[in-house]
C-alpha cells in the first residue's frame, strides 16, 4: 500500500512542488488550496478545492490517517503584499483560522504528525537592522518584534502547534523559511518576492529595449534565497526526523537586492541602469543561521544562488515572452 500524504496549499507555489516531489517518491496525494496550480497540471491523486478557514471543509479533508500532512496554506505574499498594512487583518485572521482548523481537526483523527510552514519574518527587527550582521539564530526570536503581521501571526502558530505538541503528544515539525524561489512561483500578481520581480523586471526590461529597472529603496538590504528543491529537501528531512524544530530552512550565501539585480542581468545577458524607487522593503538584513539545522539533520542546503536563479530567470522570461506577446505587458 503507497504511503499517504495530506499537501495543503498545494495549489501554491512551495506546495505545488511538494506534491510533486511526494508523487515522484510514491506516495498517494490529497491536495487542498482554493485553487488549482496556475502554471502547470495538478499532480496529486485527488485535488479539493476548498476553503480552510471553514471547519466543515477541513473535516471533510482530513477524514483518514495521513502518513505525512504538510501545511502550506497561508494569506501571504512578498514585500508588496505584506508590508503595506493594507492586507494586515486578512492575513492574520485568514491564516490563524486555518491553522487552529488544521490543528483542532488532526487531533481529532489522530494524526499527529503535521509539518507546519513558519518564516524568517518571526525575527526581531531590533537584530536585523544591521545588513552585514542580521541575527538569525532559531533562539533569537524572543523578546518577539517582528517586523510584520504577517511574522506575528506566524510567530503565533508557530506557538500553537507547540502547544499542541506538548498538550496532546501531536509531532508537530516546524521549519522558518527564508525566502524560498524558483519556477512557478508568484511573478507578477503583486505577491511576488524579490528574485522573481527582479527577474520579471530584467526580461521586462530586455525584450522591450529599455535600459533600466526599478528597485525598490536603497537596495543595499541584505538577504538570502533559497531555491525550491533544496527547500523541500530540507522539509522532508525535518519531517522523517524525530526532531520538532522550530528551525531555519535558507540560505547562508548573503546578498544585497542590488547584488541580486546585478547577477539576474549577467544570466540575462544584459546590462541595465538601476533605478531607487521608494516601496516596502522590510529589514535592513536577514541571513539563515544553518548551525541548528546542520546539528540536528547532519543536512543543510549548499546550492549556489545563481544556479537556482539561472533556472527561475529562464522561467520567468519565457512567462513574460508570452504575456508581451498576448498584449498583457
Ligand atoms: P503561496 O501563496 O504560493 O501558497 C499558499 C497557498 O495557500 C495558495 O495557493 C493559496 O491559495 C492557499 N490558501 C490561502 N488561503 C487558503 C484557504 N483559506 N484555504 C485553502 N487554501 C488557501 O505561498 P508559498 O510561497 O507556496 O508558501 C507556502 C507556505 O510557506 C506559506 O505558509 C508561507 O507563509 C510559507 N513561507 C513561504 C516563504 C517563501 O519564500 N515562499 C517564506 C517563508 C514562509
Amino acid at each position: 500500500m503507497a504511503k499517504k500524504a495530506l499537501v495543503l496549499g498545494a495549489g501554491g507555489f512551495i506546495g505545488h512542488h511538494m506534491v510533486r516531489r511526494l508523487k515522484k517518491e510514491g506516495f498517494w496525494v490529497r491536495g487542498v488550496d482554493l485553487k488549482y496550480p496556475e502554471f502547470s497540471e495538478v499532480e496529486a491523486d485527488e485535488f479539493v478545492i476548498g476553503d480552510l478557514r471553514d471547519p466543515h471543509l477541513v473535516e471533510k479533508v482530513i477524514d483518514q490517517k495521513f502518513d505525512e500532512i504538510y501545511q502550506f496554506a497561508a494569506d501571504m505574499g512578498g514585500a508588496g503584499y505584506v508590508f503595506t498594512g493594507d492586507n494586515d487583518a486578512a492575513i492574520m485572521h485568514n491564516s490563524a483560522l486555518i491553522n487552529l482548523n488544521v490543528l483542532e481537526t488532526c487531533r481529532k483523527t489522530g494524526n499527529k504528525r503535521i509539518f507546519f510552514s513558519s518564516s524568517a519574518c518571526i525575527y526581531p527587527k531590533y537584530n536585523q537592522e544591521d545588513p552585514d550582521n542580521p541575527n538569525c539564530a532559531e533562539d533569537s526570536a524572543y523578546p518577539a518584534m517582528p517586523d510584520s503581521e504577517y511574522g506575528w501571526e506566524k510567530l503565533f502558530s508557530e506557538r500553537l502547534y507547540l502547544a499542541y505538541h506538548r498538550n496532546y503528544g501531536m509531532e508537530v515539525r516546524i521549519a522558518r523559511y527564508h525566502n524560498i524561489f524558483g519556477p512557478e512561483g508568484s511573478w507578477n500578481d503583486g505577491r511576488e518576492k524579490a528574485p522573481a520581480a527582479l527577474c520579471r523586471k530584467v526580461a521586462v526590461a530586455k525584450l522591450k529595449g529599455l535600459d533600466y529597472i526599478e528597485i525598490w529603496g536603497d537596495g543595499k538590504q541584505t538577504r538570502t534565497f533559497l531555491y525550491i528543491d533544496e527547500c523541500l529537501e530540507g522539509t522532508v528531512r525535518l519531517m522523517r526526523s524525530d526532531w520538532t524544530g522550530p528551525v531555519n530552512i535558507g540560505s547562508e550565501e548573503m546578498v544585497t537586492i542590488n547584488q541580486l539585480a546585478e547577477m539576474i542581468m549577467e544570466i540575462a545577458g544584459v546590462k541595465l541602469k538601476i533605478k531607487h524607487v521608494p516601496g516596502p522593503q522590510g529589514v535592513r538584513g536577514r541571513k539563515s543561521d544553518n548551525r541548528l539545522i546542520f546539528r540536528k539533520l547532519g543536512w543543510k542546503p549548499s546550492m549556489p544562488l545563481r544556479k537556482g536563479l539561472e533556472i527561475t530567470y529562464r522561467w520567468i522570461e519565457e512567462q513574460v515572452r508570452k504575456a508581451i506577446k498576448e498584449g498583457e505587458l
